[in-house]
């Protein structure tokens, strides 16, 4: 069984996000297939998106994800999906051919961003810490989540966390993630584009 989830809309301000590249910056062509990469947004859903709205000039500040899972389910979109999106800095993921990350700032290490669609799950209210785990999410936050993971047509192979992406050291979201329950979901929708 599968349903659509209600959707909303909450525009991150431009700062926040860019375009991605056709080339890094040593001008060399780059082609990486999307890579779906989750988050937790730690505060609520809506310090989130209001955090992604304000206007960071300074780019050390600038951050977004392409959509946020609410806890009753509802996606928010972010940033609309062919722009890049500011959620994972210091990254590189190992995919089956090898290392991938761009470098597409002189000042910043390569990244995942380039080929990334940026989901975050909101945290439960005692996620609110910088504890190793909390009580998890919710079944609609997985039901919503399956829908869009499905939605971007990514392949189980890649897609990933920010955790397993991270280089940085400090980042370990999404915490208490069961992939288990993801991919139990997501089967509902393989089946169904199987059967078209
Ligand atoms: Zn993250």
């Amino acid at each position: 069984m599968t349903r659509i989830p209600v959707l909303a809309n909450a525009p991150a301000d431009p700062t926040n996000y860019g375009d991605r590249y056709a080339t890094d910056i040593y001008g060399r062509p780059v082609n990486n297939a999307l890579l779906v990469v989750l988050h937790e947004t730690v505060g609520s859903a809506s310090s989130a998106v209001n955090t992604m709205q304000a206007t960071h000039p300074n780019e050390d500040d600038q951050v977004s994800y392409h959509s946020i899972i609410k806890r009753d389910g509802t996606v928010i979109y972010v940033v609309a999906p062919e722009k890049r999106a500011f959620g994972a800095g210091n990254s590189v993921f190992n995919g089956a051919n090898g290392p991938e990350a761009v470098k597409t700032h002189k000042d910043f290490p390569p990244s995942v961003n380039n080929f990334a669609y940026h989901i975050s799950l909101e945290s439960p209210p005692d996620g609110d810490d910088s504890a190793q785990t909390h009580s998890g999410y919710t079944s609609q936050q997985y039901q919503s989540l399956a829908w869009l993971v499905a939605w971007t047509n990514v392949p189980a192979d890649r897609i990933t966390t920010h955790r397993e992406v991270d280089r940085s050291g400090s980042r370990i979201d999404p915490r208490s993630f069961d992939t288990q329950q993801l991919i139990a979901q997501l089967q509902n929708y393989w089946r169904d584009t199987a059967q078209q």
